[in-house]
């Protein structure tokens, strides 16, 4: 029972989360400010002066807006892709065009695994409207840890470095129905429903029926829409599309929220 994730807060309105195992902890994006990560961390029992180091997905606000401050008060290093480094560094420019700068920036490539103390992480491409956003598998003990949000729809490609996850975190951003009727401009429902946008319920329980492998012990929902998705439409359609396939009884289907940390998951 050494490798544990914890939710601390998933939505467009930031996203973070801890992937740990007995001797490694790292911050998955850096989306909430600082002082309330160490809030949502302490109130799951859980120091943040304990983690390794902060990796990023992509550089959109929901994923980096605490991310400064962070890699500052525990001088952390920072892993991003160097195309992510470049968009987040242009984006918080200040007034006399000064770049931010991290004290330990750590660059990766998309495709290729690098080992985090004794986590083996594994970034691969998500189709989204970033300059080079990833998704990552984590392993550490026998354990495979996937966590993929933030993407327009589930390429192949996606779909085979989530087989066989001990934890699946994916995206169930919104219900197609509640998107076209709800209070979002078209230009926004487009950008939502395009290829490069964020996955429906109706995508992800299509996966569910159609291509997973059951593997799962615990999946988790994330990145849920406030607007345009309700927590039970989305339980229901990921429970219904892994029941028709009889996975529901091995899976335990948690929804991840905007505004607390989830109980750690521990294997
Ligand atoms: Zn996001
Ligand atoms: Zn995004």
């Amino acid at each position: 029972m050494a490798v544990s994730v914890s939710m601390l807060a998933s939505g467009s309105r930031g996203n973070c989360a801890v992937v740990a195992s007995a001797s490694t902890k790292i911050l998955v994006d850096a989306g909430i400010s600082c002082r309330e990560t160490f809030k949502r961390m302490k109130t799951l029992g859980d120091d943040p002066r304990s983690l390794s180091a902060i990796l990023i997905t992509h550089e959109h606000c929901d994923h980096i807006y605490g991310l400064a401050m962070l890699a500052k008060k525990l001088r952390l290093p920072v892993f991003m892709t160097g195309a992510t480094h470049q968009a987040w560094a242009r984006a918080l420019r200040d007034a006399d065009g000064q770049r931010p700068k991290l004290e330990k920036f750590e660059r990766f490539e998309s495709g290729h695994s690098f080992q985090v103390g004794d986590i083996a992480v594994k970034p691969f491409t998500i189709p989204h409207d970033a300059a080079d956003p990833v998704g990552f598998t984590f392993r550490a003990e026998g354990i495979k840890v996937g966590i993929a949000t933030d993407l327009g729809y589930l390429p192949v490609s996606v779909r085979d470095h989530l087989r066989g996850c001990d934890v699946l975190v994916l995206e169930s951003n919104h219900d197609l129905e509640m998107l076209r009727v709800g209070p979002y401009p078209w230009s926004v429902k487009q950008r939502v429903m395009s290829r490069v946008g964020h996955l429906s319920n109706e995508a992800l329980a299509d996966f569910f029926t159609n291509d997973y492998d059951n593997s799962a012990t615990f999946i988790v929902l994330a990145h849920l829409s406030e607007q345009n998705n309700h927590p039970e439409i989305a339980r229901r359609g990921a429970e219904k599309a892994l029941s028709a396939r009889g996975g529901l009884f091995n899976n335990r289907l948690l929804l991840a929220a905007q505004t607390e940390a989830l109980a750690p998951i521990r294997l």
